[in-house]
This record gives C-alpha cells, structure tokens and sequence, in this order.
C-alpha cells in the first residue's frame, strides 16, 4: 500500500529537515526519508563533532600560552578515547532533538533509503511513498582517489571513528577539511605532514589566505608538500607509504586521511526513473528556485554542488517552503555574499570576492586595503602569531566587495561583518565606524 504526502524530502541533513519543518509549519502534510542518522552529515560527521575537536586542539594551542600568562601548568597527555565518548554522547543528544522536532512540527519520519519509481512516487523498503513534489536532500560523501591502496586510508568519516589519536599522520588534500583536521591532530601531538596537488593551500579563496595558513602551519611545525599526485599506497612494516606520480614517496604513517573533496549521493537515487538529470560528476543542477529540470522536483544543498555548507542548505531550504507553502511568491537563496569560516589554526574568515575575482569583476576600480600585526595575546610570550586582514573595494564610492581575515578570533569576527556588507557598506562606513579596543576585530575599521 502506498502512503500520499503533499511533499517528501529525500534526505535528513541540514537543508533537508529546514526545508520539511518550514514546510509543516505553513500547513503540508510532509515526509523526511532518511537512511542514516539524523541531522546529516553536519551533526554527524561535519560541523558538529569538527568543531568540537577543534575546541580540543585549541586548548592545546592557548595552554602553550598559559606559562607567558603567569600559569605553571604541565600537561601529562590528552585523552583523545575520552573527548571522542563525550562527543559521541552530544551527537547522539543532538540525533534525538532532531527527531523530536520532526514530531514536533508534524512531519512523518520514514526511516530507510529512497529510491524514484517515477517522477511522483518512492520506493522506501517495501514501501511505496506518493507525493506531490518531492524534494532531493542527499547531501554528499569523502571521495577517495581510485588508486591502489586507497582503502588504506580513512576520510573525514573515518576521522570521526578513530578511537586513538595516530602518532603519525598524512592528510592528502588542499581544501578547508585538510587543513582543519591537519590542525587538529596537529595541535594534539601527531606528526603532520599535508600533501597537495598543486602548490597552494584553500586555493578557492583569497590568495592571501592560504598564503598565510601555509605559512603559519610550517612554522607550527606541519610540513606541506607541493606537486604531489598521489598513485599508489602500500602497507609496510613500518607503516603506510605513499608515492605520488613522479616517483616521490611519502611515510611511512600510521594513517593516511584522504581530503580531496566530495562526491554526491546521488548514486542510488534511481533518478533515471523520476527523470531527474544529473552533471557529469553526478550533482543535481537546479534554477535559482532549486527546481530541478522535473517541474515538481526540487534539489537543495550540498547535492547540488554549490557552496557547500550547512546554512546554505538551511537557507535554500526555508526559502524553497516560504515560496512554496508560505505564499512568499519569488523567494529564493542568493548564493553571492556567503561568509564562511574555516577551522584552521588560526582560523580564517571571509566573505566576498577574492582579490582576483574582484579585479576580473570590477577592473580597475578596485583598491585594496590590507593590515598585518602580532595581537595583543603574544605581547608577553615568544610565539608571534600574527594575524592578517583584507578589505577589497570596488568603485568611486568603494564599497566593500572582500572582507577577508586569518587570526585568532577570525571565526566569531565576521558575522557582523557580513550583514553589513551585505547592505553595502562602504569603505567610509567602515572608517565612520568607532572601533572597539583592544580587539582584534577593531582593525577592519582603522585600515588606511
Ligand atoms: C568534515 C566536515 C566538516 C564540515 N564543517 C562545516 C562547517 O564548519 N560549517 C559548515 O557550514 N559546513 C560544514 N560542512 C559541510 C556541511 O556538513 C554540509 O554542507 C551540510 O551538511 C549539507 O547539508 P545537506 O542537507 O545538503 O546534506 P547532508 O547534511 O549531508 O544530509 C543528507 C542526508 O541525506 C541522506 N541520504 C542520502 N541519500 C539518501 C537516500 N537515498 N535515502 C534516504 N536518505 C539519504 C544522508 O544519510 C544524509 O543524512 C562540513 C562537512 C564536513 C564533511
């Protein structure tokens, strides 16, 4: 027998759950299929139990500190099994809330993997689920290179499991996942060295940023190499050794953790039968509404392979319900002006358009401002972490186009920020703008 829904979402991650809950909330009769646990891959091997480690990491990186400051502390070891009981116990804490607030807003919660009959109909188990519109919230994967031994290695997934920190450890990869985790194992005593293909770090932002991070991390003691291509993993007597392409080989480790990027769920969708099309790397293009190419068929999130994080996936999702359920004709996500932070240490934050791309946009009507200093937290010790910030312009007005900052309080700095820029603020507003002392933050408004 088959069950009927105004509306079933195919997955119950962040932009999922956001988009059957606003949905319910204006009234439809809504379905979440969800054959994992709740609350995707940010709760569960995401966002959630990363930042949670990178709490961890810091403590190590403030402790280094705490002698300058007066405290005659030593730290007999770290209790990685600990940390990991107690994050798992407040995922699990979070699995549950998710679940109660789908009862609460009233949306079914069916619990298996979905698959298209056809355009209007899923197959769930046995069980045949007929709606309406249907919305594909699968989210994605860790890719791992197709390359002998690659099952050697763990990804970000496999990070979330380890019940020991690894001594010593090769994190193959280039992205904000990369340099993350290699900052926090780092920070928690394994020997770190990062391998990426091409020569820079976060290539996708602001040049100056990675240029910084590289820097920093080197001098933290991660070493990075360049240039290298991996081909082969083999298991050793002394551990996991990696060789690259041109003959370099890299280990023996105790852990290889492929961060190369991610891949869609897209695979088992059956999409062919809902008539759903899919790119070549297997992402479901949408229209700026999330429409997919099937009228009543919507995709939001990281499946669609645009700005993968979870507040976008929320966004897209709470705006595809208010237009659809919520009669707020026109309403859809922006992608531009999207702030991001990334977890590293120290921790980078921008928003806008890289120096790059603000020059390919706006030619020469772009001027940029930037400012390099050692925070006040180092005054008294002699580790100089400095910190780096970025204003990009563009026009005789200079309104501020790239906001971009690498430093210690970096990740709570640019919210603010954002909403700002995204009113347009300009460059006088900035300057108009009292500073707050002694902060870090008060250097985006005293640039000249
Ligand atoms: C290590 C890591 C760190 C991250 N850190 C951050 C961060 O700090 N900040 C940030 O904003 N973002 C971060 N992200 C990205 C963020 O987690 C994603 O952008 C976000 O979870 C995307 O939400 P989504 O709803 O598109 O997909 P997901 O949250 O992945 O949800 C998709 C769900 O669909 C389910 N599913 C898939 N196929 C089916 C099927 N056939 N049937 C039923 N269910 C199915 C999956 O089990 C999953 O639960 C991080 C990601 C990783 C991997």
């Amino acid at each position: 027998m088959s069950k009927k829904f105004d509306l079933i979402v195919i997955g119950g991650g962040s932009g999922g759950i956001a988009h059957a809950r606003r949905a319910a909330e204006y009234g439809a009769n809504v379905a979440v299929i969800e054959y994992g646990p709740l609350g995707g891959t940010c709760v569960n091997v995401g966002c959630v139990p990363k930042k949670v480690m990178w709490y961890t990491a810091s403590h190590m990186y403030h402790l280094e500190q705490a002698a300058n400051y007066g405290f005659d502390v030593t730290v007999n070891g770290h209790d990685w099994a600990a940390v990991k009981q107690r994050r798992d116990a407040y995922v699990k804490r979070l699995n549950g809330i998710y679940e109660a607030n789908l009862d609460n807003s009233g949306v079914t919660y069916v619990a298996g993997a979905a698959s298209f009959v056809d355009s209007h109909t899923l197959a769930v188990g046995g069980g045949q689920y007929i709606a309406e519109r249907i919305v594909i919230a699968t989210g994605g994967r860790p890719a791992v290179p197709a390359i002998p031994g690659a099952e050697l290695g763990i990804t970000s997934d496999g990070f979330f499991e380890l019940e020991d920190r690894p001594g010593r450890v090769l994190v193959a990869g280039s992205g904000y996942i990369a340099v993350e985790l290699a900052g926090v194992l780092h920070g928690l005593g394994s020997d770190v060295q990062v391998v990426v293909r091409k020569d820079a770090i976060i290539r996708e932002f602001d040049t100056m940023l990675g240029e910084q991070l590289m820097e920093a991390m080197e001098k933290d003691g991660i070493e990075i190499e360049t240039r290298v291509v991996p081909a082969a993993v083999e298991k050793t007597p002394d551990g996991l050794v990696l060789t690259a392409d041109d003959g370099r080989s890299f280990g023996p480790v105790d852990c290889i953790l492929w961060a190369i990027g991610r891949s869609p769920n897209t695979a088992g969708l059956a999409l062919e039968k809902g008539g759903v099309t899919m790119d070549e790397r297997g992402f479901i293009p949408t229209d700026k509404y999330q429409q997919t190419n099937v009228e009543h068929i919507f995709a939001l999130g990281d499946v669609t392979g645009r700005a993968a994080l979870t507040p976008v996936a929320i966004a897209a999702g709470r705006r595809l319900a208010d237009r659809q359920y919520g009669g707020m004709d026109g309403r859809h996500l922006e992608y531009d002006l999207i702030p991001t932070v990334i977890f590293s240490h120290p921790p980078i934050g921008t928003v806008g358009l890289s120096e790059s791309n603000a020059r390919a946009e706006f030619g020469d009507s772009v001027k940029v401002y930037t400012t390099g200093f050692t925070p006040m937290y180092y005054a008294l010790g002699d580790k100089k972490q400095r910190s780096v910030m970025k204003l990009i312009t563009a026009g005789d007005d200079e309104k501020i186009v790239g906001c971009h900052v690498i430093g210690d309080g970096a990740d709570e700095m640019l919210q603010g920020f954002a909403v700002a820029i995204r009113m347009g603020a300009t460059k006088a507003d900035f300057d108009d703008t009292i500073a707050i002392h002694p902060t870090n933050a008060e250097e985006f408004v005293t640039m000249r």
